[in-house]
């Protein structure tokens, strides 16, 4: 064996992915048969956040059509660069609570830690889009405060990796993390934020499952998914691997106008996400942040949406419409 050869071993085939995504809009349009004439494309909004798009979810877009529903959450468009009133850098407060090595903690009982600040995708609705990344990386000196925060706070019984993509840290990485954080009495669930197994749906493998569920505690994945056109046979199959694994599996999505503002596509996602062993959680209402405000469903249509959703589907796979104020002890309940 020569030692390119097992140099190429070590490369995990999602990390390969995750390296031939799009991060132009013209490859990725030409992926899909589309002229980049017509489309308002923003060379300005691609510099002030990049583009990112796996493969994986380019397939899951449909050819030709310049209003995709997926298309539309990653590609740079001139829209981007107009400011809404209203929508501000860091709508949520997300960075006046950052503190203690990543630990943001709003809420009783849990805390959110901040483990790296890039992610597989960019979602061009982020309210992180305007966040100093490099700035939010996990490093020893973090690691350590962190720890120490969740240990001198007894009342806190569940800890919430997030980010960026809390999966996109190495297998070694990650279960060395969940380890640690399990070794305190008190901390009786650990849950993940993340949107990888629907738009990398490769990097769930035997051996992540493994390092991650090797501890006591319960592990909860709140996914990311926001159109049942995500959900394909390499998401399905990773959701089967995660329940597997005896991972609790929940979704989130974003309310986006022009993506999911139907009754009748939430109502497929939702029956889709159950059919994956996956339950609905959350429904937010965007969050304010500058370059986003094109995708903003006001209130009003939100709450009627929503009714349309309740008379459609049993109480189980209606999701909870939120919107998050800064201040608030928890995620505020909008509506009905
Ligand atoms: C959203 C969020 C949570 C989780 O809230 P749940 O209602 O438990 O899902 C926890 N901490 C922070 C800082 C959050 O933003
Ligand atoms: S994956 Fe989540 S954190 Fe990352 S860009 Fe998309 S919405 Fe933002």
């Amino acid at each position: 064996m020569n030692a390119h050869f097992s140099f190429q071993q070590h490369v995990p085939a999602w990390q390969t992915e995750l390296g031939n995504a799009f991060t132009n809009s013209r490859d990725l349009l030409e992926f899909l048969n589309l002229p980049t004439e017509n489309l308002p494309l923003s060379k300005q909004a691609a510099r002030n956040f990049v583009m990112r798009v796996p493969i994986g979810y380019a397939e899951c877009m449909e050819k030709g059509n310049p209003d995709d529903p997926l298309l539309r959450q990653v590609l740079p468009v001139n829209d981007e660069l107009n400011s809404y009133p209203g929508f501000i850098n860091d709508p949520v407060g997300d960075l006046d609570a950052t503190k203690h090595g990543g630990i943001i903690h709003k809420y009783h009982g849990r805390v959110l830690l901040i483990t790296t600040g890039g992610c597989a995708i960019h979602c061009r609705y982020c309210f992180r889009r305007n966040f100093p990344y490099p700035d939010l990386q996990m490093n020893k000196t973090r690691l350590f405060q962190a720890l120490q925060y969740i240990r001198d706070n007894s009342e806190v019984s569940e800890v919430i990796l997030s980010g960026g993509d809390p999966l996109l840290l190495s297998d070694n990485r990650l279960g060395l993390l969940v380890q640690k954080i399990s070794q305190f009495q008190h901390i009786k669930r650990i849950r993940i934020h993340t949107r990888i197994p629907i738009v990398l749906p490769s990097r769930i493998t035997t051996q992540l499952l493994e390092n991650l569920t090797r501890i006591p505690q319960q592990i909860i994945m709140v996914l990311h998914c926001n159109h049942s056109n995500e959900i394909s046979q390499a998401v399905v199959n990773a959701c089967s691997m995660l329940k597997q694994h005896r991972i609790h599996l929940f979704n989130q999505t974003v309310l986006l106008k022009g993506v999911n503002d139907r009754i009748d596509q939430l109502v497929q996602l939702s029956e889709k996400l159950f059919a994956s062993n996956v339950l609905p959680y959350y429904l937010h209402l965007l969050d304010k942040a500058n370059g986003t405000g094109h995708f903003e469903v006001s209130e009003t249509t939100a709450i009627s949406i929503m009714g349309g959703i309740k008379a459609k589907l049993p109480g189980y796979l209606v999701p909870k419409l939120v919107r998050e104020t800064p201040g608030e002890a928890s995620k505020t309940g909008v509506c009905c």
